[in-house]
């Protein structure tokens, strides 16, 4: 991430009906070539700030959030604008609404926001070229491997607002009360076997 990069920095969609503004610096950004995102891009790459999606303000504009089948067979939200369609960000399965994949490419000044990682390097396009400045991995990572203290941290306190808000009783889809237990379990079940049954060209 660009130390110096002066946040809050802003971005928006090309009709310029929606813009936005990140206050302050991501979690990390991902890198991303794995075949989905270059599918999805029409390009060789996904590059995505991702960041706490309370910190990514909407400061005017109407947005259209499309479901999008993803690899993990659990889906990711496209936010769009509704007016042009460009995308500015996206919510995955696992961090759900409360994180977002903002694409770096539609900041006003996108260079404030290079690649932490590579990731899914073993489908990279071969003229894609990497430096060995930014670690890069043919798939995924361990996030303690890689993300900065400060990031996991805060991380941590974005997973413990969410169960708190789900605890002490989660509804489940047939009426039944859950504890927010119970729910954490499912949560770790879900990303358990998103971890051992997921192909390997995945975004995450
Ligand atoms: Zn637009
Ligand atoms: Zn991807």
């Amino acid at each position: 991430m660009n130390p110096v990069a002066p946040f809050p920095l802003e971005g928006g969609c090309t009709c310029r009906a929606v813009r936005y503004r990140l206050l302050t610096k991501p979690l990390f950004v991902h890198c991303c070539h794995c075949t989905w995102c270059q599918r999805e891009t029409g390009a060789s790459f996904a590059l995505n700030a991702m960041i706490e999606s309370d910190r990514v303000l909407l400061l005017h504009g109407e947005l259209n959030v499309v479901n999008t089948p993803s690899n993990s067979g659990l889906g990711q939200k496209i936010v769009r604008c509704a007016k042009c369609q460009v995308a500015v960000w996206s919510h995955y399965a696992g961090g759900g609404d409360a994180v977002s994949f903002v694409r770096v490419g539609t900041l006003d000044h996108p260079n404030h926001l290079p690649p932490d990682i590579h990731i899914f390097t073993s489908t990279k396009q071969p003229w894609v070229i990497l430096g060995t400045a930014t670690p890069s991995v043919p798939e995924y990572y361990a996030r303690d491997d890689y993300w900065p203290p400060e990031s996991l941290e805060r991380r941590s306190a974005l997973l413990a607002a969410r169960d708190g808000h789900r605890s002490p009783a989660y509804r489940g889809a047939d009426g039944s009360c859950r504890t927010g237990a119970a729910e954490g379990r499912e949560d770790r079940r879900r990303s358990s076997l998103r971890r051992t049954c997921v192909p390997p060209q995945r975004c995450r």
